[in-house]
């Protein structure tokens, strides 16, 4: 307890640290806290769960009084960290209260407003915070402290505009701290733009690639979704992360896993916020313990107890690899990265290996048994020949309209299509496959100026 109370750390917060019993401070907390309690402003480089809360926490509790209008505005990239960042605020400001509220879009404005009138800190996703600014429903007047948390990932997600759009509202005079797993171009000119004489810090990732084994099957297309259904059963684990590229694909996995008496909850930008809220929930509270998403789940959330990450789709490049793998081995607990190669995912596993710091070894095919697949996206395709529309990716190309099928025909011929081998030479049989599966709903809301699950 001692190197927290050199931190800087007031009273009221080390009490709430005794309680949780936190033996010392992580490294960016080390770093950072003395940095921001004397009020600087701040660039820290650091990964998700890294304990990065509790070092903006410490300023904004150590500065903000209750009943003095909005004096911390966090901005974050998704509305799951928002919500992180408020249950976090909470209980470190647990022996000095002060109001925290999340804002975020999905959900009705109307309570946000009433809310907004009495807040101390707000939590925010951009697209949200704009709306009350273009309204007049949020009044930064009294602001002091600004935190941009994952601004990287704000960034990627278009929201730089709206970014500098809502700093510009902010007084002047204020601290700044920014939370960046990594600093780009972008960043460094934001940080000219609206920092001052910043003190940039960096943290390792607190994922120990010690204890995360990672490792990959070069599956035949057919069987992919058997092989994951074998590893759920024969893989000893705790909480399982299972990551789609794509919407459709969560719906398919998530949906078919129930067939094999598997208790899966899913979560993607398509749900309500309510329903996403209450995911998350079930997942915390180990209600289920197989959560399949794609990456609106990868940053950010901390979820403890997560032993297994699975790449039912392989991620676009390497940074979201490593984000995805981030959710298991996390303070100190072992892990496994299970990445699932089918004919369409090689060119994005290449792109994940131009990585050199990556580790990942290859498991042979073991025998299973085959998956029922008794949920498929169009009743269109299940009019058809199943085999032949999962091969050629024709689940993935389904609306998710959550029609349910009885056909069950999956492809039991485990026939090689391709020749197997080294993926790191892209084949190109399956063109069609890169083109249908790889058209992730997610990728598309970077590109725009507000992804589809922000608004
Ligand atoms: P964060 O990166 O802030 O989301 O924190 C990740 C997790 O680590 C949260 O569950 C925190 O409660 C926990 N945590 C934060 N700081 C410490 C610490 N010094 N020792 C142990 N756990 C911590």
């Amino acid at each position: 307890m001692e190197k927290f109370r050199k931190t800087g750390l007031i009273a009221p917060i080390i009490r709430v640290i005794e309680e949780e019993k936190f033996e010392k401070p992580s490294e960016i907390q080390e770093k950072t806290i003395p940095l921001v309690t004397m009020g600087k402003d701040v660039i820290a480089e650091s990964a998700t769960g890294s304990g990065k809360t509790l070092a903006f926490a410490s300023g904004i509790i150590k500065d903000c009084e209750h009943g003095k209008g909005i004096q911390a505005l966090i901005l974050t990239p998704t509305r799951e960290l928002a919500e992180q960042n408020r249950r976090a605020m909470k209980k470190f400001s647990k022996y000095k209260p002060l109001d925290i509220i999340a804002v975020y879009g999905g959900v009705s404005i109307n309570p946000q407003i009433s809310q907004l009138r009495r807040a101390d800190v707000v939590m925010g996703t951009p697209g949200r915070i704009l709306d009350h600014i273009e309204r007049q429903t949020i009044d930064f007047s009294r602001l002091k402290i600004l935190v941009l948390d994952e601004a990287d990932r704000m960034f990627d997600m278009g929201f730089k505009e709206d970014v500098e759009r809502i700093i510009r509202k902010c007084p002047v005079n204020r601290q700044t701290l920014l939370f960046s797993a990594t600093i780009s171009k972008e960043i460094d000119h934001l940080v000219q733009k609206y920092m001052k004489n910043p003190i940039k810090v960096s943290a390792e990732n607190q994922v120990d690639p010690t204890k995360l084994a990672q490792s990959y099957y070069d599956v035949p297309d057919k069987q992919k979704f058997s092989l994951l259904v074998h590893l759920l059963k024969n893989e000893r684990s705790g909480l399982v992360m299972v990551f789609c590229n794509t919407r459709k694909n969560v719906d398919f996995v998530a949906n078919n896993l129930k067939y094999a008496d598997l208790v899966a909850i899913a979560i993607h930008g398509g749900f309500s916020q309510d329903k996403r809220n209450r995911t998350m929930d079930m997942f915390h509270s180990n209600k289920a313990h197989v959560l399949v998403c794609t990456d609106v789940a990868a940053r950010g959330l901390d979820i403890k107890g997560v032993t297994h990450v699975y790449n039912y789709d392989i991620p676009k490049d390497s940074k979201e690899y490593v984000h995805r793998i981030g959710r298991t081995a996390r303070a100190g607990k072992e892990g496994k990265a299970i990445s699932l190669l089918s004919s369409w995912d090689y060119d994005n596993f290449t792109r994940v290996l131009k990585d050199n710091d990556l580790k990942i070894k290859k498991e042979e095919m073991p025998e299973i048994a085959r998956a029922q697949i008794g949920w498929i996206a169009d009743r269109r395709e299940s009019r058809g020949n199943f085999s032949r529309g999962n091969s050629r990716g024709g689940f993935s190309r389904g609306s998710s309209s959550g029609q349910r099928s009885s056909f069950q025909r999956g492809s039991s011929s485990g026939q090689r299509e391709r020749p197997r081998g080294d993926f790191s030479r892209p084949r190109r049989e399956s063109s069609s496959h890169s083109r249908s599966d790889n058209s992730s709903d997610i990728p598309r809301g970077y590109s725009g100026k507000k992804s589809s699950w922000e608004r």
